[in-house]
C-alpha cells in the first residue's frame, strides 16, 4: 500500500472513531506540482488527502490557527513539520493531548517553483525538477515525534559541510558583511510572507504589526529592512527549526537560510550542543528562553 493510502486509512479511522475533529494533509492543487495543505473534517473529504513529492508545506504552523480551540486534530508530518510540532509544544501554542501525529519518513520534496518554470513554454519536462533546496540541506528528515511512523527510514541529505556558506561569510571583513546583507535585504518587499510562514514566529501580537507605537518603520528603506530582519533573526535564535520554509517562500529569493544556519551555529556553539526542535521533553526549554549566571557573555 503507498503512503497516500495509508494516511487515508489512518484518517478514515480518526474520524470515524471520533478520535480526531479534524485531519490535516495534503491535497492536489490545479496543477500537478501545486499540491497544498487540505483539513479533513468528514469521512467523506479523506478521498482528497494525497501525499506525493510536492507535499512540501510544512504542516506544523497551520497548527496555530487552531491553539485557542478545542477539537482534537490529526495531522502528518514529515521531518521539518515535525520539528515544527515539537518548536510549538515547547512553547506551549498547543498541547500534545490535542494531537494525533501520522509521521512519514520524508524522501524529499521537489522544488515546486523550478517545476512551475519547467511547466511554461513548450517543453515541459516535470520530471527534471530538482529537490527543493531546504531538502538538499535537511538533517532530518524522520519525524522526531509521532504516534504512527510509515515509510522507511530515511538517511540524512545534508552532503558536505553543513555551514560552508555560513563560514564563507565569516570571513568576510565586517565592512564586505554590511554591504553583503546590505545588497540582499535591499531587495526585501516586506510582504511578510516569511514570518507567516514560520512555524517559530508564533508570537500572538508581532512587533512588526503594533502602530502604538510602532517599534519599526514599514517603508522598505534598508534601515527600516535591516531592523526588521534583525530583530526577526534575534527572535529565531536556539528556536529555529531550520525547515526552510521562510526562503522557500520568500517572492525576492532572498537567501534567509544563511541569516538562519548564521544562528543555529552559534547557539550550538556558545550553548549546545544543542538543535532546535530535536525532541519534545515536558518543561524543556531551548537556549536563550532561560538565564544562568555562567552564561557566556565576552561576545555582547
Ligand atoms: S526539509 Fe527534510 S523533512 Fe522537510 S520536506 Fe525536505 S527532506 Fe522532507
Ligand atoms: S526561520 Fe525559517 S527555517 Fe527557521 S523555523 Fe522559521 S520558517 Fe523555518
Ligand atoms: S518573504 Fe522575502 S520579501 Fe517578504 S518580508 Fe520576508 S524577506 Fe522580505
Amino acid at each position: 500500500m503507498d503512503i497516500t493510502s495509508k494516511i487515508r486509512k489512518i484518517a478514515t479511522r480518526l474520524l470515524q472513531n471520533g478520535e480526531v475533529d479534524l485531519f490535516m494533509a495534503w491535497e492536489k492543487g490545479d496543477l500537478p506540482f501545486q499540491s497544498k495543505p487540505f483539513f479533513a473534517r468528514r469521512v467523506e473529504d479523506v478521498e482528497r488527502i494525497i501525499f506525493d513529492e510536492y507535499s512540501i508545506h510544512n504542516l506544523s504552523n497551520a497548527l496555530l490557527k487552531f491553539r485557542d480551540r478545542q477539537e482534537k486534530i490529526g495531522l502528518v508530518v514529515k521531518g521539518c513539520d515535525s520539528r515544527g510540532v515539537v518548536r510549538l509544544l515547547e512553547d506551549g501554542q498547543i498541547k500534545r493531548d490535542r494531537l494525533y501525529i501520522v509521521g512519514v519518513c520524508c524522501p524529499g520534496m521537489k522544488d515546486p517553483l523550478q517545476a512551475m518554470r519547467d511547466y511554461s513554454g513548450f517543453n515541459r519536462n516535470l520530471e527534471a525538477a530538482p529537490l527543493a533546496a531546504k531538502c538538499e540541506n535537511c538533517i532530518q528528515p524522520n519525524p522526531v515525534i509521532y504516534d504512527e511512523l510509515l515509510g522507511e527510514e530515511q538517511p540524512p541529505r545534508v552532503q558536505g559541510e553543513r555551514f560552508a556558506r555560513v563560514r564563507e561569510l565569516e570571513q568576510l571583513s565586517p565592512d564586505e558583511r554590511y554591504r553583503f546583507f546590505e545588497d540582499i535585504l535591499s531587495r526585501c518587499i516586506r510582504c511578510y510572507a516569511c514570518r507567516q510562514a514560520c512555524v517559530a514566529c508564533n508570537c500572538r501580537t508581532c512587533i512588526f504589526d503594533e502602530t502604538k507605537p510602532q517599534w519599526v518603520g514599514r517603508e522598505t528603506s534598508i534601515s527600516d529592512n535591516m531592523m526588521y530582519h534583525l530583530v526577526r533573526a534575534s527572535h529565531m535564535a536556539g528556536r529555529c527549526i531550520e525547515c526552510g520554509e521562510c526562503e522557500r517562500v520568500c517572492p525576492v529569493n532572498i537567501p534567509l537560510m544563511l541569516i538562519n544556519q548564521k544562528l543555529i551555529k552559534d547557539v550550538d556553539n556558545f550553548f549546545g550542543p544543542y538543535e532546535a526542535g530535536m525532541q519534545y521533553v515536558e518543561g524543556a526549554k531551548p537556549p536563550l528562553s532561560v538565564y544562568q549566571e555562567n552564561d557566556p557573555d565576552d561576545f555582547i
